[in-house]
C-alpha cells in the first residue's frame, strides 16, 4: 500500500492544492484532498512535494522501434523521408524492434504516458517490449495490402487483452499506400473483431491533393464514403484540408 502525499493532485474531476492519493496493488483507493484522506496504518508513504499528480498521458500515434532513427532525414519532406528510414528498416531484426519499442517506452513513461496507440511492421516483437514494461498499449500494423489487414485476425487472437494491457486494432497504412479493396478490408475486419481502425490521415498537402485526384474528395470523405467510420477510428495527424 502506498500513501502519496504533499502532492498537487488533478484527478480528472478536480483540482487539490494539497492532495493525496492511497494506492494498494492495481486499485486507487483514494484520490482527493488530503484533509479527507483516510488513516491507513502501515502505508508506504511517498512524499510528493513539488510533483503534480495526474493520470497517465496517453499517446495517440507512435512507431516506436523508430525511435532508434530519430533525427534520420528530419528535414525532409514526408515521402523522401519514408524512402530514408525505409532502407535504414529493411536492417532491423526482431531483437531491434524489441529493444526500440523498450527504449520509445522509457521515454514515454518518463514523460508521463502509461498508454500509447502504436502502428508498425513486427507487431509481436512491440507487445513483448509492452508485455515486459508494464504500460499499456494499442499495436496494428501499417498495412497496405489485404493480407497484411488480415494478418490482424491471427494477431488479436493471440494478444488482444494480454496481461489487461495489450489491445490490438486493424492498422491501415494510409489512403496513400493502399486502395480502395485493401481501406474496405480495414473497416469490416475491425468490424468483425469488434475493434477500431488506426490510420494515417490527411498528414501532408501531397497526400490530399493525390487523394482528391485519385477518389474526388479528400482523405476524410473517401474514407467515409468506404465505410471507415462505422468502427471507432485513430486518426493519425488531421493536419491539411486541401
Ligand atoms: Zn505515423
Amino acid at each position: 500500500m502506498y500513501f502519496i502525499k504533499n502532492v498537487r493532485l488533478y484527478t480528472g474531476r478536480g483540482e487539490y492544492e494539497n492532495g493525496a492519493v492511497i494506492t494498494d496493488g492495481g486499485k486507487i483507493l483514494y484520490a482527493g484532498d488530503a484533509a479527507g484522506a483516510p488513516e491507513c496504518a502501515g502505508a508506504e508513504i511517498i512524499d510528493g512535494r513539488g510533483g503534480i499528480c495526474m493520470p497517465g498521458l496517453c499517446d495517440a500515434h507512435c512507431h516506436a522501434p523508430m525511435v532508434l532513427l530519430r533525427g534520420e532525414g528530419a528535414d525532409l519532406p514526408l515521402f523522401d523521408w519514408l524512402a530514408c528510414v525505409q532502407k535504414m528498416e529493411e536492417n532491423f531484426t526482431p531483437e531491434t524492434i524489441y529493444t526500440g519499442t523498450m527504449l520509445a517506452i522509457a521515454e514515454l513513461l518518463r514523460g508521463g504516458v502509461t498508454s500509447f496507440a502504436d502502428m508498425y511492421f513486427e507487431c509481436a516483437d512491440m507487445i513483448r517490449a509492452v508485455i515486459d514494461s508494464g504500460i499499456r498499449a494499442n499495436i496494428t500494423r501499417g498495412s497496405t495490402s489485404v493480407e497484411g489487414v488480415y494478418s490482424h485476425i491471427g494477431l488479436h487472437r493471440e494478444f488482444d487483452g494480454a496481461e489487461g494491457r495489450v489491445r490490438v486494432f486493424v492498422g491501415l497504412h494510409g489512403e496513400y499506400t493502399s486502395d480502395e479493396k485493401v481501406a474496405r478490408a480495414a473497416a469490416e475486419t475491425a468490424g468483425k473483431l469488434g475493434v477500431g481502425v488506426h490510420v494515417h490521415m490527411s498528414e501532408s498537402r501531397g497526400e490530399v491533393a493525390g487523394c482528391i485526384e485519385r477518389h474526388g474528395v479528400t482523405p476524410p470523405a473517401y474514407f467515409e464514403r468506404i465505410g471507415l467510420f462505422d468502427v471507432p477510428v485513430i486518426a493519425a495527424h488531421c493536419v491539411h484540408d486541401r
